[in-house]
């Protein structure tokens, strides 16, 4: 886990050149659930976040998307924990988000005993996975926390993060998504600029060609 205490956050410049060339094809199957359900939420006017719950099959048990404008604790991860069932080994499960959790769905995550959490994206004015090991309760289950998982996958998700923001007038933590990854923040505001969402909503284009036109624009 990165873990700055002075300053703003900022994203390790190496890790965009390791990253592979990112597809919708090339992703794993609950990057595709939990990529989906973002674009989805994303495509619904809600924030680009989405989650899914995996359990040690591989199997998807549930699936959760952002639903923020309408109910502020709709969060995608909160969602997805709430739709497993309550008979389910939750200590074999895993969940997958394309954002870094806030702090309601750390606890959620914390609550629940999970086996791991992956994100696709660190957030830097939200996100509160630290809070695992802030006391002596959130450590007593250890939970395995993995993220960002792909610099690509990350590129897209801030991209996308920054164009619903930029396009709903929600200037506030700007800085601190400018200040982690300038490259995605930037073209975030183009797509926002270009009236792209407009496009893909009017046309019904597909989430995995919105992800791989989003990807065309890392460099
Ligand atoms: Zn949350």
């Amino acid at each position: 886990m990165p873990t700055e205490s002075n300053g703003p956050l900022r994203r390790p410049k190496t890790s965009l050149t390791i990253a592979p060339v990112t597809t919708w094809n090339r992703l794993d199957a609950p990057w595709r659930h939990a990529m989906r359900a973002a674009i989805e939420a994303y495509l619904d006017d809600s924030a680009p976040i989405g989650a899914v719950v995996f359990d040690s099959n591989d199997r998807a048990i549930s699936i959760g998307r952002n639903d923020f404008e309408r109910d502020r604790l709709a969060h995608a991860e909160l969602q997805a924990l709430k739709g497993v069932p309550a008979n389910a080994n939750r200590e074999a499960l895993s969940l997958y988000s394309t954002m870094e959790p806030c702090p309601m769905c750390t606890g959620a995550i914390r609550m629940m005993q999970l086996r791991s959490l992956h994100f696709a994206a660190k957030d830097p004015a939200a996100g509160s996975t630290e809070l695992l090991s802030a006391t002596a309760f959130m450590k007593r289950f250890a939970c395995d926390v993995v993220g960002p998982s792909d610099a690509g996958m990350e590129f897209v998700n801030v991209a996308l993060m920054l164009e619903y923001r930029t396009r709903n007038g929600h200037r506030r933590w700007r800085d601190e998504w400018s200040s982690y990854l300038p490259e995605a923040v930037a073209v975030g505001e183009k797509l926002a600029a270009d009236r792209r969402f407009t496009h893909w909503q009017r046309h019904a284009i597909a989430v995995d060609a919105i992800f791989d036109e989003v990807c065309s624009h890392i460099e």
